[in-house]
């Protein structure tokens, strides 16, 4: 096999045999080529694309790169969810332990946030003493007796994704459908999980900002899971503002607590528990998700789950000692509070990082205080920006030029879930 003929068969446009892609996939993982030969081949995928097949074989490769879990011992259905990413996303925080208070199991291999998105596990991270680092035999322990855990994926999942997505990460070519459809579902298939749900987010703060884009990665991803036997769903949920009010890692648990006891932010719980629906649906359970999270049933298994990762709530969050307030420059409706404007706003305050291996800040982010359709006064606050470092306020406040509008009258705000994929 040849590298060369490779890179030339998929820059021309042709399809790569399967010897090819098993070729590829195993030499890759083990060092044996060259990682710009590698990159190539990522750029030739991002412009020429891949076929149904030969996605599907690109898929098993990276699967069968690494081991793939047996959750059969967990006693109950297991069930995931993925997120495509956005900022003030919380829900996984909420969903795990309340789709576990319904009566599965959730095992849930997170990430860490990259640019603008916040990440789960750096979230969870603000809780003093909770580690993301657990073995395969304490998962399937945890999800015996706590039914869910949120966790960084082994080394051992799917070890030719981690490679390639940080080589993706660096020359662009993130954005290509048939590589972030083969990244997330390949570590969703090894997981182990009998179903999967998959939060496809659309809008400004979504890494796929148009809907037909969004639309196609979720087709994508749906067929893969069945293929595999993982039944799979998607919804298309809107990402135009932030999700709730805050936008951070520690600000981010504390508004998950307030959903977990029963109250938090309508928009929050919309999402949550539409998610939670389709998660019991698919584990074939006849619970209502609502009404487990109005009883605050889902706050002690998230207790328990957090304990048993090492966390300690009765530490306390971390808080920002520096603080500085946007406020309303007129009298009105808020309109528009730009998602990705926010987003960006965030991460330079030190919640989210620039290169993989940089460190977060537990205390940074944004709080909204108004959020679009509700009415404002001028010189109301509408963002509290919070941070240990003042000197990040500027470059903070410059990436909120124009990000919020604000009208006469009252423009109505979409609906959230804009529609569902899957059989
Ligand atoms: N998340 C992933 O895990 N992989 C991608 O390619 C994109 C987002």
């Amino acid at each position: 096999m040849d590298m060369l003929e490779v890179l030339r068969t998929k820059r021309d446009g042709g399809r790569l045999s399967d010897d090819q892609i098993l070729w590829f996939i195993e030499g890759f993982t083990a060092g044996e080529i060259a990682d710009e030969q590698a990159a190539a081949l990522a750029m030739a995928i991002y412009f020429q694309g891949m076929e149904a097949d030969e996605l599907a074989t690109w898929t098993r490769a990276m699967i069968e790169s690494g081991e793939r879990l047996d959750l059969s011992g967990v006693g109950r259905p297991t069930v995931d969810k993925h997120s495509t990413g956005g900022v003030g996303d919380k829900v996984s925080l909420i969903l795990a332990p309340l789709v576990a208070a319904c009566g599965a199991a959730v095992p849930q291999l997170s990430g860490r946030g990259l640019g603008h998105t916040g990440g789960t596990l750096d979230k969870l991270e603000s809780i003093p003493g909770w580690t993301a680092t657990i073995s395969n035999d304490r998962m399937i322990d945890q999800l015996r007796d706590v039914g869910a855990i949120i966790a960084g994926p082994t080394a051992a999942i799917a070890p030719a994704d981690g490679k390639l997505y940080a080589l993706r990460d660096v020359t662009a070519t993130v954005e290509s459908i048939p590589l972030i459809a083969s990244s997330i579902m390949s570590k969703k298939i090894a997981e182990g999980t009998d179903a999967l749900v998959l939060d496809v987010k659309v809008g400004s703060g979504a890494f796929l900002p148009e809907i037909d884009r969004a639309r196609e990665l979720a087709e994508t991803m749906v067929r893969i899971g069945e293929d595999y036997g993982v039944k799979t769903s998607a919804l298309l949920t809107r990402m135009d503002t932030v999700l709730g009010r805050a936008a951070g890692n520690a600000v981010e648990v504390e508004e998950s607590l307030e959903v977990l006891d029963g109250g938090g932010p309508g928009d929050v719980i919309e999402v949550t528990v539409a998610l939670a629906r389709e998660m019991v649906a698919l584990a074939g359970l006849d619970a209502d998700p609502a009404g487990v999270l109005a009883s605050g049933a889902a706050r002690p298994v998230f207790d328990a789950m957090v304990a048993a990762q090492g966390g300690d709530l009765g530490a306390g969050l971390p808080s920002a000692e520096h603080r500085h307030m946007v406020v309303a420059d007129r009298t009105g409706h808020l309109n528009r509070l730009d998602c990705r404007s926010v987003g960006i706003a965030a991460w330079r305050l030190g919640a989210g990082r620039a290169r993989k291996e940089d460190p977060v800040s537990a205390v940074a982010g944004v709080i909204c205080h108004k959020k679009p359709g509700e009415a404002v006064e001028a010189g109301e606050p509408v963002l509290e920006l919070m941070t240990e470092d003042p000197a990040r306020f500027d470059a903070a406040t410059a990436a909120l030029d124009g990000a919020i509008g604000i009208g006469h009258e009252p423009e109505p705000v979409p609906p959230l879930v804009v529609e569902r994929i899957g059989s």
